[in-house]
């Protein structure tokens, strides 16, 4: 499930298919002490900032993604 408010999805929309993806895959997770891909995931805007806001696909802890423009 992925929700996204009307700025946040002008935004994700924007961003190049390879490079969502290899975003999308490419997260700190704090619990895993490594890279694992958000899932799950909302997203909203920062000062212009793309924030993504979801879970760890390995142990369904939160992990936030930052997508600066
Ligand atoms: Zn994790």
């Amino acid at each position: 499930m992925i929700k996204f408010n009307k700025k946040a999805m002008q935004k994700f929309n924007q961003i190049p298919d390879d490079i969502k993806s290899k975003t999308l895959s490419n997260v700190y997770c704090s619990a895993c002490k490594g890279t694992t891909t958000i899932v799950d995931f909302v997203a909203t805007v920062d000062r212009n900032d793309l924030v993504l806001t979801g879970k760890c696909n390995k142990c369904s802890g939160e992990v936030i993604r930052l997508i600066e423009r």
